[in-house]
């Protein structure tokens, strides 16, 4: 079936399951999205950080695919926030990538106390690259209520996206409802947890219900609550799995008993952006 768009605020529309490469190693980056070209994926989330951009680009060439029907994003390193150094680290990210633009471009953490907290420099830089031609969109990751409330205050330009961690067991609800209030779309990272919602008995009990997979179940949520997700494997019978959620649905009553399996900071996997620096 076919993959949904979400439409964002600037007119431009997205993809609503890509495939996520973060922990993929470089010289395993070229097959990985090959096959996720393969099982339908249009959409690839990478990151300065992640090192594996060359391999991400290879892929995109590699596949024949022309560079309008991809869906490419990237984000800026939490060492390069001063506006010359990420204009720069752009630069780098489009020459990795091989391309002229990226779709997506988004500041990776906000850094609260690092450069003096000034991450409204950094944001206006990328609002510039917009302008530039150099990134389609541009927005945020890991920013809460106040981090955003911050740079559109500031700035007056509101971003495309937020990309933040959301999973049954941190729905995230306060920055996710923050993000809609602005009209800014929300992207669910590590959509299963990194596989740790997977044994869940509310989880495990509905996809023995759609004769589906507990991840697939986790996904199809996402997806039912409007988020945009980019589940990460490397292992070809997952990928097209995570892909195959476009055939069946969650009635609002059983999103919302996946919803309640919320264990609030508890459930967080990654850091905490208002201490990670
Ligand atoms: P994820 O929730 O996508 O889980 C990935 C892991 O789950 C895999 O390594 C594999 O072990 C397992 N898995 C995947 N599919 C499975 C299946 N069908 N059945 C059983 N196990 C399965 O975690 P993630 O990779 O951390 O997140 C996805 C993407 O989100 C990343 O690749 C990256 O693009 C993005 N991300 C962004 C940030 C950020 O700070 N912006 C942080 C983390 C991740």
């Amino acid at each position: 079936a076919q993959i949904p768009t979400v439409s964002l605020n600037n007119g431009t529309s997205i993809p609503q399951l890509g495939f996520g490469v973060y922990q993929v190693p470089p010289d395993e980056t070229e097959r990985a999205v090959l096959t996720a070209f393969e099982a339908g994926y249009r959409h690839i989330d990478t990151a300065q950080m992640y090192q594996n951009e060359a391999g991400v680009g290879r892929a995109l060439r590699n596949s024949g695919l022309a560079r309008e029907d991809v869906y490419i994003t990237t984000k800026l390193n939490n060492d390069s926030h001063e506006p010359a150094v990420a204009r720069a680290a752009l630069e780098q990210s489009l020459r990795e990538l091989d391309v002229d633009h990226v779709d997506l471009f988004l500041i990776h953490w906000p850094l609260p106390t690092r450069y003096g907290g000034d991450y409204v420099s950094t944001w206006r830089t990328l609002t510039e690259l917009a302008a530039e031609g150099k990134a389609t969109s541009v927005g945020v990751s890991n920013f809460h209520p106040e981090h955003l409330k911050r740079i559109v205050d500031e700035t007056g330009i509101v971003p495309a996206i937020n990309q933040i961690e959301v999973h049954p067991y941190l729905t995230n609800e306060d920055a996710r409802l923050a993000s809609g209030r602005l009209n800014v779309a929300v992207e669910a990272w590590s959509p299963i947890a990194q596989g740790a919602v997977l044994d869940d008995p509310v989880l495990v009990e509905l996809a023995e219900k759609y004769g589906k997979t507990p991840a697939q179940v986790t996904l199809r949520w996402h997806i039912e609550r409007g988020d945009i997700i980019f589940p990460k494997s490397v292992t070809p019978e997952r990928v097209k799995e995570n892909a195959d959620i476009f055939d069946f649905s969650l009635p609002a009553d059983e999103v919302n008993r996946i919803t309640a399996l919320d264990k609030g900071e508890e459930g967080r996997t990654g850091p905490n952006p208002d201490t990670f620096d």
